[in-house]
């Protein structure tokens, strides 16, 4: 029975969005590197992402695939003959036909042939929207405090000289990191798409794969303590389509985190999961 696989798009109902949205706090340095052609670099080596004025953000882009690969991990769905190559022998990621695969379901998957990174093609078949959208995060410029500011090197980043060895020469070769401060905050949101009851289980993968990434790190350089951040305030909202349709949105608040952490928040979710209602 094939036809059962494939779930038609017109048969998708869309109940309501969850918003989520909150801080996410650098507890210690953090390099999201942004692109050194075409810009201003003000001469560091590696400089981070900035938006066009010039103040460090964490791209919702980086924040979604370091949240894809946690969740791909922790399914057990990250073997080579579970991955797809979304940029030829640089990036994979997995993907596949299993209409409940929650890494799919929530991060999406993209149809037609895929070559798997064993070599082998697939197809993917399977027609589902992408459940998760994740906006760029973007720096509370009162994060940075005057005590931070004497420390650093410029407006909102520190810069730090890293050794790399040339494997050829032996050589060091000193390079500048630029990197956001510990203790920089940003300003997340998350929008999860609710189409059925599955969708409402499966939202307890986005908040576990928030701590998994706690307890991870974000950006580059993690071997060398980097990158590790923290989920403070969140709040959680539930916009129903009725809701939609009378344009009172983002007034039903169904979390507040307030002080407490991801963990509690997860002890909590079975309350949160019944607030969620068509
Ligand atoms: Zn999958």
């Amino acid at each position: 029975m094939v036809e059962n696989k494939v779930i038609k798009m017109e048969e998708i109902k869309l109940l309501g969005k969850v918003v989520i949205k909150g801080l996410i706090e650098a507890k210690t340095g953090l390099r999201i590197g942004g692109s050194t052609v075409g810009l201003d670099i003000g001469g560091v080596d590696n400089p981070v992402i900035k938006d066009a004025e010039g103040k460090p953000y964490i791209p919702g882009s980086s924040l979604k695939g370091k949240m894809r690969s946690l969740l791909e991990k922790a399914e057990g769905l990250a073997s080579e003959d579970k991955r797809v190559w979304l940029v030829k022998n640089r990036v994979s990621i997995h993907m596949c036909n299993d209409p409940d695969c929650a890494v799919c379901n929530i991060f999406g998957r993209t149809n037609g042939y895929q070559e798997k990174v064993t070599g082998e093609k697939i197809e993917i078949t399977t027609t589902s929207p992408t459940r998760l959208i994740v906006r760029d995060a973007v720096l509370i410029e009162k994060s940075i405090t005057e005590e931070m500011r004497k420390n650093l090197d410029l407006e909102y980043t520190e810069v730090k000289f890293e050794n790399s060895i040339d494997r050829i020469t032996s050589a060091a070769n000193p390079r500048q990191n630029e990197r956001v401060p510990a203790g920089a905050q940003f300003e997340f949101e998350m929008i999860y798409n609710v189409f059925d009851e599955k969708d409402k289980e499966n939202l307890r993968h986005v908040f576990k794969t928030m701590r998994l990434l706690e307890d991870d790190y974000l950006g580059s350089s993690g071997s060398r303590g980097y990158g590790k951040v923290e989920f403070k305030d969140v709040k959680i909202y539930w916009n129903s389509i009725k809701d939609y349709e009378s344009g009172k949105l983002n007034e039903k608040i169904i979390y507040e985190m307030k002080d407490k952490t991801l963990k509690d928040l997860l002890n909590d979710f079975e309350e949160i999961k019944t607030q969620i209602s068509g």
